[in-house]
């Protein structure tokens, strides 16, 4: 499943995850669309420390969608910055993977 983005239907900012007002102009209404890719701009390892249940190490990136929103996501395989990745959801978590 794509990511589901909000979009402000008065003045277009865009949210993740999706709000019930409009953090810049207060409105109530909002446009859904969806988001399949977008490009790493950081990558981070959590501590092993941090997550005591998942033998696996867990990466972290920050990535930017073609109209600008930042969204944390959980890495599903090897991806550097400044690569394109594709989106989707696993349950409530943003997963990024190689395009
Ligand atoms: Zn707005």
């Amino acid at each position: 499943m794509a990511v589901r983005i909000a979009t402000c239907a008065a003045c277009r900012a865009q949210y993740f995850p999706p709000r019930l007002l409009c953090a810049r102009c207060g409105s109530e209404e909002f446009v859904t669309t969806q988001v399949r890719t977008a490009t790493i701009e950081a990558v981070t390892q959590l501590a092993s420390g941090n997550h005591r249940n998942d033998p696996v190490p867990v990466h972290l990136g920050s990535v930017v969608t073609e109209a600008g929103l930042r969204i944390v996501a959980r890495l599903a395989g090897p991806i550097s910055p400044g690569q394109q990745a594709r989106l989707h959801m696993r349950g409530r978590a943003v997963l990024a993977s190689p395009a």
